[in-house]
């Protein structure tokens, strides 16, 4: 696995204080991140509804329809950083996907090119002016396709380091093909309790 970026703002780190109400902030059904058993509970990662749907609609899923194996894919997730004094609990909560459309893809490698970047970002900032909104890069996702396991590889652990590297930033591996989506944590890659709010969920075949 190999993902290569070369450039990102990585920038507004600020967290909100809110409080930590599990029972409002995540109700209906829900998808725990495989390696939730393991994490921390300070750190919370939330996936809306909406942010789900973008990423499951992105990626491709469906093992066997394809003779050759599918390419890494990826993105970045938008939010807002929280922290509960009370409970001390930091969350960040995902409400955007910026899919990187155009970055060079194979089964073992994903390179989010220069202008992918650009792009994502011209996304993230056009989503930001038309909603009103002040989302935030919250961290990343990409796939391990085909029989991979979910982990971050070295080359993964480099990324995290370089770009998403504060205590609340994130990063989802998924493989779609057995349905594994792990979640990890600041540089260390620290295995997170994350949340997908899988509510009415309905992906393109692809
Ligand atoms: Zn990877």
């Amino acid at each position: 696995m190999k993902i290569v970026i070369h450039s990102v703002n990585n920038t507004a780190n600020q967290e909100i204080l809110s409080k930590y109400n599990e029972k409002l902030l995540i109700c209906g059904n829900v998808h725990l991140s495989d390696n939730f058993a393991s994490a921390d509970n300070t750190h919370k990662l939330i996936l809306e509804n909406t942010a789900v749907c973008e990423i499951f609609d992105f990626i491709e899923w469906n093992i066997g329809q394809r003779p050759d194996s599918r390419d890494e894919q990826g993105g970045i997730l938008l939010g807002k950083r929280y922290y509960d004094e009370e409970q001390d609990i930091h969350f960040v909560i995902v409400s955007k996907v910026i899919t990187a459309i155009g970055a060079l893809e194979s089964s073992g490698y994903l390179d989010i090119t220069h202008e992918c970047w650009c792009d994502m970002h011209q996304r993230k900032d056009a989503y930001n002016e038309e909603t009103g909104e002040e989302l935030v890069i919250v961290g990343w996702f990409h796939t391990h396709p085909n029989m991979l396991s979910c982990f971050m590889s070295g080359t993964d652990r480099n990324t995290q380091n370089l770009f998403f590297n504060s205590e609340n930033t994130y990063s989802i591996v998924i493989n779609p093909q057995r349905h594994l989506l792990k979640a990890f944590r600041a540089k260390e890659c620290h295995p997170t309790q994350a949340f997908l709010i899988v509510n009415d969920v309905t992906t393109e075949d692809n």
